[in-house]
């Protein structure tokens, strides 16, 4: 393929993944932006095989064909509430590429650059090599976080600001080695001990960081796959590469950015670390002397039923009970006998961002009637019913009502200001931050224990019947 028509290729790719990123952003166009993505990046793939670079196509076909055959298989299998795992691991790999490429690209005995071009090219391998190091072992650790093979707590090595200050300078010091080599042999030496540094930094920065910010440390990990992406694409001097992790880039550090927000978290704090105990442990405040109100499925449909207006708060737990279908109906049903319905969605809630907005649009919820927290936080107060469906993090009253709570300061919504709430979960057990939850205390919560997916399909059931 002529060097223009690439170029061309890869501006169109390019295009194309801006549009894809643009659709991404609202419900409506998000599969029209995926396709605009997978179109990109097709016409990227072709457009780098026909490129005067590569002279075997064995070699890369057998290497896709295998590759597309796990990452199909990975993906059609995965369950939704994995997906943040899995999105932490092919970072990983986003990482391990730009370490690989960054080695071949400095041994390579083709490469003829000489003084200011030679330097510049150097610090690129040598910065994309570091972010890409750091990005494969924190990937990792983050993987194993959220799959819970490793523990979800902080780790708090001694001194460990100072260690990983300790291991940067060293790393600066030895780039200053690396770009003064004059051999390859003596180069090398200086990029291997620091590739080790960077893989132990990766470790040690993730590891201090406690499973309730995990969701950040995965956006900002995106965001570095993306900067080692870019870093990768000054290697290769390819446009395209740079282009595209720079969007990755960006777009993951804005990720982060919403995120720490929506959480009352500084993006530094953060990475040094520490909010955040295992699921299903309580904190230290205590309810004793306090009592839970149950209610039942009977209850709750006739609640339901002579409201006038009802706020439906999905979380995590409507998730792992796939009841966003019978939520659906039971929407249709109420607004069929005039009661307004709406959904109030908290960035956080679930697993992923985005996470219940896509199960909402999956069991096809209307698009208008479902609201972000910030839309809907200030109808509270004039709401008959709300039903909380499996969340329980993300309307922690503790949050804006105790200053020593893990959590206080994360906006959250007030679903205790309305008249009646119904709180579907199995148990008191708590929620991602492992704190405990003072709403199902409150004297206008009703507890409906037992499964989502049950107890909504039997509320389902008992207004189907009444109607
Ligand atoms: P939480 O994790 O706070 O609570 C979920 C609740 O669902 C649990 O208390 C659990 O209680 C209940 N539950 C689980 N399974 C079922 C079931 N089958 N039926 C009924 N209930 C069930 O979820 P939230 O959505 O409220 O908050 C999200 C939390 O996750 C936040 O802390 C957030 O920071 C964190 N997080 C968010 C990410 C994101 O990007 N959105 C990513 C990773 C973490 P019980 O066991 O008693 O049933």
């Amino acid at each position: 393929m002529h060097e223009s028509a690439i170029k061309v290729a890869y501006i169109g790719a390019s295009i194309l993944f801006i549009m894809a990123l643009g659709g991404l952003s609202h419900q409506e166009s998000a599969r029209r932006g995926n396709v605009f993505g997978m179109v990109g990046m097709t016409i990227a793939i072709i457009a780098t095989i026909l490129g005067r670079e590569v002279t075997g196509y064995v070699p890369i076909i057998v290497a896709m064909v295998i590759g597309g055959a796990i990452g199909i298989a990975v993906a059609s299998r995965v369950a939704m509430t994995s997906m943040p795992q899995l999105v932490a691991i092919l970072h990983s790999f986003v990482g391990l590429a730009a370490v690989l490429v960054g080695f071949a690209s400095y041994l390579n005995p083709e490469n003829h650059l000489v003084g200011a071009e030679r330097m510049v090219h150097e610090s690129e391998i040598y910065i994309g090599v570091f972010i890409g190091a750091v990005t494969l072992t924190g990937s990792i650790i983050a993987w194993g976080k959220l799959q819970g093979v490793i523990t979800s707590k902080p780790l708090y090595p001694p001194m460990r600001h100072w260690v990983n200050a300790g291991l940067v300078v060293i790393a600066l010091w030895l780039g200053t080695m690396f770009v003064g080599a004059n051999t390859v042999t003596a180069g090398i030496i200086p990029l291997g001990i620091m590739t080790a540094i960077a893989l132990l930094l990766g470790v040690h920065m993730v590891m201090a960081i406690g499973g309730a910010d995990m969701p950040v440390v995965v956006s900002m990990l995106n965001s570095y796959s993306g900067w080692a992406a870019a870093a990768t694409g000054f290697m290769l001097a390819n446009d395209l590469l740079i282009v595209t992790g720079a969007l990755v880039g960006s777009s993951g550090a804005i990720l982060s950015y919403i995120m720490c927000r929506a959480m009352n978290r500084s993006f530094i704090s953060v990475i040094s670390g520490g909010f955040g105990v295992a699921e299903g442990t309580s904190s230290a405040r205590s309810h004793e002397g306090e009592t839970i109100v149950e209610t039942s499925v009977d209850e709750t449909a006739e609640w339901l039923a002579d409201a006038s207006s009802v706020i439906i708060v999905p979380g995590y737990g409507m998730a792992v009970a796939q009841a966003q279908y019978p939520i659906n109906e039971i929407t249709t049903q109420l607004r069929n006998r005039g009661v307004e319905v709406r959904f109030a969605i908290h960035p956080v809630a679930g697993r992923l961002p985005g996470h219940m907005n896509v199960l909402l649009a999956e069991a096809k919820v209307p698009y208008d009637i479902v609201l972000e927290m910030d839309e809907i936080n200030e109808d509270f107060p004039q709401t008959d019913v709300v039903l909380v469906i499996g969340a329980n993090d993300i309307v922690n009253p503790d949050a804006e009502e105790d200053p020593g709570s893990p959590i206080a300061g994360m906006p959250v919504l007030q679903v205790w200001k309305a008249r009646t709430v119904v709180v579907m979960k199995r148990s008191m057990a708590t929620g991602y931050a492992g704190v405990e939850n003072p709403l199902f205390f409150k004297e206008n919560t009703r507890m409906l224990f037992g499964d989502a997916k049950a107890s909504v399909d039997g509320i389902l059931a008992r207004l189907m019947k009444a109607a």
